[in-house]
């Protein structure tokens, strides 16, 4: 499913200040809020749409990938599918404060008078990923390994002796939450803390899991596979959703992030989505033709040089570059033609080329000067 622009979603242009975004995301998120719509799919599937698109347009330095990259510069190719793998849960513990205390809403969070917990959310993961020109060009599936926190198995995440030796605080009652209720000059103010005894968990273990030693998560070596879209370029990132470290005693986990790196090619260069290559020929070759052959990626190609060919000449291989990372198309190779002047010469070679060069057909033909290389540039990149 193509995904939907994220300033369209939401009905803003791209120099919409951050009070505008965010006003333009409450409106919509008050419409299409599943209290609202109750048992209504779509505007379910909606609500996650603008939370996702919001998400990303509230971050500058997420919004400046998107405007750089598209939807693949903040979220990758990756699983998900939908609203990229948004739930309910990431929404309201991210932005549930749009709603603000006093909304109807606030039922939604299963306080009732003990207020919402926030979901914790684990920490994210970076890692680096170089590619060579090949992967960069047609896109690749790596399988990396990587160490991450995850839920351990023998608790369930929530760090007791078999994940059932757990009571709730008695400190807060199991709301995680403390309420002081203080009276002061401008009459009477409550205010709301995290629970000290449970740290807002609302329970506390009795006896620990073995483990994990309580902590409800343990390091382990995951192998992922990592969908790589073609196009990507370097300090590029993309987000795998949930593929990061779970939080200590239960949460969602947080993201795994990963930065690419480019790694350069031996001979070819890339130019955005073009690559160019530098072709060496003597001047035999140009001046009576050949077929040569060229590195492409991947692959070598032949291509004939035809008679007469001058240096800083530009030779086009259509759709031999990357393929663009919103779709647009694919590049192509650009083959500068430069001429390779020998420097040591045998006596038989520099006899022919003396004979040469006082040829009359030899001679720079009148009317060419501001033909050559520089002129040809110009016109190249105007
Ligand atoms: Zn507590
Ligand atoms: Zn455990």
């Amino acid at each position: 499913m193509a995904k939907k622009d994220y300033y369209e979603l939401l009905g803003v242009d791209k120099n919409v200040s951050q009070d505008d975004l965010k006003k333009a995301y409450r409106k919509l998120a008050i419409k299409y809020h599943p209290d609202k719509n109750p048992g209504d799919k779509e505007a379910e599937e909606k609500f996650k749409e603008i939370a996702e698109a919001y998400s990303v347009l509230s971050d500058p330095d997420k919004k400046a990938r998107y405007d750089r990259f598209g939807h693949q510069g903040v979220n990758g190719g990756f699983g998900g599918g939908g609203a990229g793998g948004f739930n309910m849960e990431d929404i309201f513990s991210q932005f549930g404060d749009i709603f603000g205390d006093s909304s109807p809403f606030s039922s939604f969070f299963g306080g009732g008078g003990g207020g919402r917990r926030a979901v914790r959310k684990g920490s994210d993961l970076r890692i680096k990923l170089k590619l060579d020109l090949e992967d960069v060009a047609n896109g690749v599936e790596k399988k990396i390994k990587v160490k991450r926190y995850t839920a351990c198995k023998s608790c369930s995440g929530n760090g007791s002796k078999h994940g059932n030796s757990l009571q709730t605080c008695s400190t807060c009652n199991g709301t995680g939450q403390i309420k002081r209720v203080q009276q002061t000059m401008l009459g009477q103010m409550v205010t709301t803390n995290t629970c000290p005894a449970c740290n807002g968990e609302g329970k506390v273990v009795i006896e620990r899991c073995e483990a994990c030693f309580g902590e409800g998560r343990v390091l382990e070596e995951d192998m992922l596979s990592i969908k790589i879209p073609a196009g990507v370029a370097e300090g590029m990132q993309l987000s795998m959703s949930g593929k990061g470290n779970v939080p200590a005693r239960g949460g969602v986990a947080g993201d795994l992030l990963i930065m690419i790196e480019e790694e350069e090619h031996p001979t070819l260069k890339r130019d955005g989505n073009n690559v160019a290559y530098d072709l060496m020929l003597n001047f035999a070759d140009l001046a009576l033709g050949a077929d040569v052959e060229v590195p492409s990626i991947g692959s070598r190609v032949k291509i004939n040089i035809k008679p007469g060919t001058q240096a800083g000449e530009v030779l086009r291989l259509k759709g031999k570059g990357i393929k663009d990372i919103n779709g647009y198309g694919v590049g192509d190779q650009l083959i500068y033609v430069n001429v390779y002047t020998p420097k040591a010469l045998s006596q038989e070679e520099r006899e022919m080329l003396y004979k040469l060069r006082d040829s009359q057909n030899f001679q720079p033909k009148a009317g060419n000067e501001g033909k050559g290389f520089f002129a040809k540039m110009k016109d190249f990149f105007n």
